[in-house]
C-alpha cells in the first residue's frame, strides 16, 4: 500500500501532468501510515489526502468533529509551461540539461554497479555530493552548488523508492503486472536526453511578464501557458525540471508548487459513491441517492485500434530490408511520434473524464468515493485482447488528484467478486449479454452500476459508515474522448431494448425501472 502510493507519485512525477501528491513529513503523517499499514489487511487504502485525513480522524466520519468547519490539506501540484527560447538560451539549455544527464548516468552507472555487485543501496544524496570536486568537478561548476544537491537530491529519490518497491515486492505486496527496475539512464535512442533541476530558491517566476529567471546562469526565460497553481494565495514553489519534448522539438519548465487546498462543508448532508472500473464501461459510478453514471469506452477503444493499426503499417515498412537507414530513421521517429499522440489523447479523455465525475459528484454533495481497484484485468500483459492502453492505474492516479481538489475523499476497495452478487438482495447474479446481470429474485440491472453499488457498500463497511442503498436508480450516459465529454442524447427509455437497430451498430439500451 505504501507502494503504491510511492508508485502514484513516481507516476505523477513521470508525466509531470498534475505534479506531485502530497508529501509525508511531519510526524503525525507518519503514525497515520502505520495506522493505515493495519487497514490495509482489510483492503481499504487512501488515496488522497482528504482520504488520509478521513482516516487520521477515525473511522466515522460523521462524528468526526468539525461540524460544518473548514478542512485543510496541502498537497505538491505542478505547473507546466512552455519555454521561448532564444538561440544562444536554447544552446545553454542544450549544455547544462546534457550535463545533468551524464551525472544522473555516471551515478546511475555506479549505483547500478554497486547493487549489481550485491553491494546494497545507495540510496544516499551525500554520495554523489561528496564526489563534487573530484569526479564531478566540471558539472558542478556548470551547475553552481544549488542546483548539484538538486540533482544529486533526485537521483537519491529515484533510488529510495526503488529500495521501497523491492521491499514491497518482498512482502508480497506487487502485483504481477509491477516490474521493479533500478534506475536508468537517461537516454532516447543511444543519446543523452537533456533535462535540469533547478533547487526551489534558485528561481523566479514572474507571472506578469510571463519570465522565468535562473539565478546560477542569470538568464531570463519567456514562457507561454498560464500557470494554475502558482497564482493561488500562499503557494510556495518547489523544484523547477526543464525537459526537452524530442517529438514535438519543445522545451517545458515544470514547477512544482506547494498549495493548501481547503473545503468547508456540512459532515451530516455529505453522500458517499463507488465505482467500478471496465473495458467496455471505462467507468461506473453509483451514488448513495440513486444516481449513477456509465462512462463509455468506446471511443478510446477506437482510438487505440486506429494506432495500433498504424503503428504496425509503420513497423512493416520498417522491417523491410529494402528501405533505407534513412528512412528507418524517419520511420523511427514517425513510431515515436504516434505513440505519444496516443497516450496524450488517451491522458486528455481520462482528464476529461475525471474533472467530469467530481465536478458532477460535488455538485450532488458527494464527499467520499470508493473506488475498486481492478485486479486482473488489464495488467497481465499487454496486447491485443487485453491491452495496457487502458492503464487503469493512469486513471485512478488522475482521478485521485482531480477528486482531492474538489475536496472529496478517494478510498480504493478491492474489487473481488463485486460484479457476481446483487447489490439489493447479496445473492448470486446471473451475466446475460450487453453488460447486464440477473437476479434470481426476478430483476435486471447492468452489471457496472451493480458493481459499483457493492464498491460503495464494502468501502463504507470497511470505513465503518453506513451507506444507504438506493431503492431507485437513475442512470445517466456520457462518452469521454480526448475532446470532451458527450452526454448521452436521449434519456433513457423505460423499458428495456436489449437490441435496437441505430445506423449500422447494435446498441443495447438500459432501462432505469429495472432496479427494482
Ligand atoms: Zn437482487
Amino acid at each position: 500500500m505504501e507502494t503504491e502510493r510511492r508508485r502514484r507519485r513516481k507516476d505523477c512525477r513521470g508525466s509531470g501532468a498534475e505534479g506531485w501528491s502530497s508529501g509525508a513529513k511531519s510526524s503525525k503523517r507518519v503514525k497515520s501510515e502505520q495506522k493505515r499499514d493495519g487497514e490495509s489487511e482489510e483492503g481499504l487504502i487512501p488515496l488522497n489526502s482528504w482520504a488520509q485525513l478521513l482516516m487520521e480522524r477515525g473511522s466515522d466520519p460523521h462524528s468526526g468533529g468539525s461540524e460544518g468547519q473548514a478542512q485543510a490539506v496541502w498537497v505538491w501540484r505542478c505547473d507546466t509551461v512552455r519555454l521561448l527560447l532564444t538561440p544562444e538560451q536554447e544552446e545553454l539549455l542544450w549544455r547544462v540539461g546534457d550535463a545533468v544527464a551524464k551525472l544522473i548516468n555516471m551515478e546511475n552507472y555506479r549505483r547500478r554497479r554497486l547493487f549489481f555487485d550485491g553491494k546494497g543501496i545507495d540510496k544516499s544524496w551525500k554520495s554523489a555530493w561528496k564526489r563534487r570536486e573530484t569526479d564531478y568537478v566540471e558539472i558542478y561548476r556548470l551547475l553552481g552548488s544549488m542546483n548539484f544537491h538538486e540533482v544529486t537530491r533526485a537521483v537519491s529519490e529515484q533510488w529510495r523508492s526503488f529500495a521501497e518497491l523491492l521491499k514491497a515486492r518482498k512482502k508480497g505486496k506487487l502485483g504481477p503486472w509491477q516490474i521493479v527496475h533500478p534506475p536508468g539512464y537517461r537516454k532516447r535512442g543511444g543519446e543523452r536526453l537533456p533535462i535540469i533541476y533547478v533547487r526551489f530558491d534558485n528561481y523566479k517566476v514572474d507571472l506578469q511578464k510571463k519570465m522565468l529567471r535562473l539565478g546560477y546562469w542569470n538568464v531570463e526565460l519567456r514562457f507561454k501557458g498560464k500557470p494554475r497553481w502558482l497564482v493561488k494565495p500562499g503557494a510556495e514553489q518547489g523544484r523547477l525540471t526543464i525537459t526537452y519534448d524530442p517529438v514535438k522539438k519543445r522545451w517545458y519548465a515544470k514547477i512544482a508548487v506547494k498549495v493548501t487546498l481547503q473545503i468547508e462543508r456540512n459532515p451530516k448532508s455529505t453522500l458517499k459513491a463507488g465505482v467500478d472500473l471496465g473495458r467496455e464501461i471505462l467507468a461506473a459510478a453509483a451514488v448513495e441517492d440513486g444516481t449513477a453514471f456509465l462512462y463509455r469506452g468506446g471511443p478510446l477503444k477506437a482510438d487505440y485500434y486506429y494506432f495500433e493499426r498504424k503503428i504496425s503499417a509503420v513497423d512493416r515498412t520498417h522491417s523491410d530490408p529494402k528501405s533505407e537507414e534513412m528512412d528507418r530513421a524517419i520511420l523511427r521517429e514517425e513510431r515515436r511520434r504516434l505513440y505519444d499522440k496516443m497516450r496524450r489523447r488517451r491522458e486528455q479523455a481520462f482528464a476529461n473524464l475525471a474533472a467530469h465525475l467530481a465536478r458532477t459528484l460535488k455538485a450532488l454533495n458527494v464527499s467520499i468515493v470508493f473506488i475498486g481497484y481492478p485486479r486482473g484485468i488489464a495488467h497481465d500483459a499487454p496486447g491485443k485482447g487485453n491491452s495496457n492502453s487502458w492503464s487503469y492505474w493512469k486513471l485512478i492516479t488522475r482521478m485521485s488528484v482531480t477528486l482531492e481538489n474538489y475536496g472529496i475523499a478517494l478510498f480504493t476497495v478491492p474489487e473481488n467478486g463485486t460484479s457476481k452478487t446483487c447489490a439489493r438482495h447479496g445473492c448470486e447474479v446471473v451475466r446475460m449479454p450487453r453488460g447486464l446481470v440477473k437476479c434470481p429474485r426476478g430483476h435486471v440491472m447492468h452489471a457496472d452500476v451493480n458493481a459499483a453499488l457493492n464498491i460503495l457498500a464494502r468501502g463504507a463497511r470497511l470505513l465503518k459508515c453506513e451507506a444507504e442503498a438506493p431503492d431507485r436508480l437513475r442512470v445517466f450516459s456520457f462518452t469521454p474522448t480526448p475532446s470532451g465529454i458527450v452526454e448521452a442524447k436521449k434519456r433513457i427509455r423505460k423499458t428495456i431494448t436489449l437490441h435496437s437497430r441505430r445506423g449500422n451498430r447494435w446498441r443495447a439500451r438500459y432501462a432505469p425501472s429495472l432496479y427494482l
